[in-house]
């Protein structure tokens, strides 16, 4: 999927807007699926959504935003983007600051950093948003299906990990979840992903928010409240059993078709 912008089509009450940072660039194993996921949410509460890859050159302004997405890549994509990044990062560390709502998923995780350092022993420079930092490991990469459980939220996790970094947190972050199978940041502290204020950060590619509604749930109502604190929204459980409900009556209809 490549785009330039995106739009509901349609009319709804709320609007949100997504900056989708170097989606041109960094979109490794299908993170943008995380975008198609976003909008079907975004909708479900109402809200008509915009997504705009703001990438190389592209200024971002922090207040134009209700929630940003930067996807994984490779190192070389990764570190083309390092060379722009710190036009952005001031707008960047504004809104997180200000608690906007934004997923990062592993190059993107990686490059909110300190810094990080490629298969190649190369050490690319971070915006220093939040104070993790990643290091390289010699000739491995960790690959392959990965569940975690975030304590906090009492939700369960499932998708597919592949990064050679080898991530750690800071004081003040906290994992996304602690790994029940799989690597997850480092392979030595149990910790998989990150928050930090409203920013979600993970190793998980393409399928993260299709594979874990309750999680795409989060982010978006999330960016929803910061937005419309006084609106209400539908609640997650509701949601679901709408779409039971239309799955139900969508299979009955195509019986009856066939
Ligand atoms: N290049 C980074 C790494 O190997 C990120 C990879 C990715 O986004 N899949 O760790």
């Amino acid at each position: 999927m490549t785009y330039t912008s995106l739009q509901s089509e349609g009319a709804f009450p709320y609007q949100l807007r997504v900056a989708h940072l170097y989606g041109d660039l960094m979109n490794t194993y299908g993170d943008n699926g995380n975008i198609l996921m976003l909008k079907y949410v975004g909708e479900k509460l109402g809200a008509g959504m915009t997504f705009d890859i703001v990438s190389l050159g592209d200024t971002f302004n922090a207040d134009d935003y209700d929630l940003v997405f930067f996807g994984g890549g490779q190192d070389y994509e990764q570190f083309i983007v390092s060379q722009d990044l710190p036009e952005k990062a001031l707008e960047l560390k504004k809104f997180i600051e200000n608690d906007g709502a934004m997923l990062a998923i592993c190059g993107g995780f990686q490059l909110l950093g300190k810094y990080y350092i490629e298969a190649n022993g190369r050490k690319i420079d971070g915006i220093a948003a939040m104070a993790h930092y990643t290091l390289n490991q010699e000739n491995n990469r960790f690959i392959g299906d990965i569940e975690i459980h975030n304590d906090e939220f009492d939700e369960t996790y499932y998708g597919f990990e592949n990064h050679q970094g080898r991530t750690f947190l800071a004081d003040n972050q906290k994992p996304l979840g602690r790994v029940v199978t799989g690597q997850g940041n480092n392979n030595e502290d149990g910790t998989e992903g990150m928050t930090y204020k409203h920013v979600f950060a993970s190793y998980f590619h393409g399928p993260l928010l299709s594979r874990n509604v309750g999680l795409a749930y989060r982010i978006v109502s999330t960016a929803f409240h910061q937005k419309y604190p006084d609106s209400a929204i539908p609640a997650f459980e509701t949601i679901l059993a709408q779409e039971a409900k239309g799955q139900k009556i969508t299979d009955r209809k195509r019986k009856v078709e066939r």
